[in-house]
């Protein structure tokens, strides 16, 4: 188990669950990260003692360096802050639990510090996964999955006698919040339902991605970059009760399923534990509890993201970068009322086919790709 991590984003839905395990292990804490809510990252300063406290947004910074005055923390601000917490001298694991692009810079150099890296910031592995994993390759650092199907993967794997016997990685996925409804069902389902998943309480961005199976092509994508299989070996089915985390089938038709109570603290833990188990602050499955699990087909037709994002990955290069960032936009706007839900796909499309045929070679290629789709899809809803 390690015993000291920084965590980026520590005030999200991942980052204080991330520190609900370090309560329970006495891990420490070196680096704390936030955005913009100044009243819970003090809290959490005072609470672990870190040596660094970051707050993206500057005057959020200042605030919390004077409210902060009477501890050691030293108090940063912006990208470069962040990259510092990313790669404390302390720390042996990096939690990255940011929401968004602005993670992948932070990733990059805690891999280039020989940081180890527990990611839960799917969209920088989507877009960026190609020097991510290199990056980690080169620095012989560890790559470990936090999002809850992608540790079910892992651990699915320890059981893997060689590469060539996986035949298929099955991804479960809950449906979310808009399983079963037609296509004109949703033509005006509104951010305030879409915002109410039924078996997990995350940030409001990924349950959007829930609700239009966005994030399940985002972990197709995800998946591609942490086992290195093609994208015609991963598989997803629906399982609403989300038990089972996911699955690998292997070449003799076995599948081997991680399954436990939805509850992110325990990937989180694996995480930071990885190869040891210890206890955790989640209950035991009961299963008779449960008493029945239900598998069912996506419905790529009524959620067209998913079929977007596959058509991302076998493009490859940067269309996955222009999907990702052209869904944060889209995303964002939807829950802002400016755009319909079905048109959160649409504009992903869109820009999957703008994406130019060209690799994901530099950071500087995968961010212009990202600032590329971004402005393509503003300008789209704005009609310019
Ligand atoms: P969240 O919105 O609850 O938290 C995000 C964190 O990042 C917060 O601490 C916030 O202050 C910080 N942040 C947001 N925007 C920022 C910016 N521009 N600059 C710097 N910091 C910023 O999000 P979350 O649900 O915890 O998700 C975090 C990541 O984990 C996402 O990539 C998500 O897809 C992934 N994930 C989350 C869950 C979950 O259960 N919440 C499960 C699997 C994967
Ligand atoms: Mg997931």
């Amino acid at each position: 188990m390690v015993s000291n991590i920084s965590i980026l984003g520590s005030t999200g839905s991942i980052g204080t669950q991330a520190l609900q395990v370090c309560d329970k292990h006495n891990i420490k804490v070196s680096a704390l990260t936030a955005n913009t809510n100044t009243a819970l990252l003090e809290a959490q300063v005072r609470k672990y003692k870190p040596k660094l406290a970051v707050m993206t947004d500057e005057n959020c910074a200042r605030k919390l360096k004077l409210l902060l005055s009477d501890t050691d923390t030293k108090v940063l601000c912006g990208m470069e802050g962040l990259c510092q917490a990313a790669a404390t001298d302390e720390a042996e694991i990096t939690l990255n639990a940011l929401v968004g692009m602005v993670g992948l810079r932070p990733t990059l150099t805690a891999i280039n510090a020989g940081k180890n890296i527990a990611l839960a910031n799917k969209e920088t592995l989507v877009a960026g996964g190609e020097l991510v994993t290199k990056a980690v390759k080169e620095n012989n650092v560890k790559l470990l999955p936090v999002d809850s199907e992608h540790s079910a993967i892992f651990q699915c794997l320890e059981g893997c006698y060689q590469k060539k016997d996986i035949k298929k990685l099955i991804l479960t996925a809950s449906g979310g919040p808009f399983f079963g409804k037609t296509y004109e069902e949703l033509i005006n389902a509104s951010p305030s339902d879409a915002l109410k998943h039924p078996n997990w309480s995350m940030g409001q961005k990924i349950t959007i991605d829930s609700a239009t199976m966005m994030n399940k092509g985002l972990e197709i994508i995800e998946a591609r970059w942490l086992f290195d299989v093609p994208s015609d070996m991963i598989d997803v089915v629906v399982h609403r009760e989300s038990i089972i985390h996911s699955m690998i089938q292997y070449s003799d038709n076995s599948v081997i399923a991680q399954l436990g109570l939805p509850d992110m603290r325990i990937p989180i833990q694996y995480a930071l534990t990885y190869p040891e188990r210890y206890e955790s602050p989640v209950s035991e499955l009961d299963l008779a509890d449960i008493a029945k699990l239900t598998f069912y087909k996506p419905d790529e037709k009524t959620f067209r993201c998913m079929a977007v994002c596959k058509d991302a990955l076998k493009k490859g290069g940067l269309a996955p970068a222009f999907a990702n960032g052209a869904n944060e936009v889209a995303n964002l706007m939807y829950r802002q009322g400016k755009i319909k839900f079905h048109d959160i796909a649409t504009l992903v499309q869109e820009a999957v086919n703008a994406a130019p045929k060209a690799p994901a070679g530099s950071l500087q290629d995968v961010l212009d790709a990202d600032a590329s789709a971004r402005e393509l899809v503003t300008k789209l809803v704005n009609n310019e």
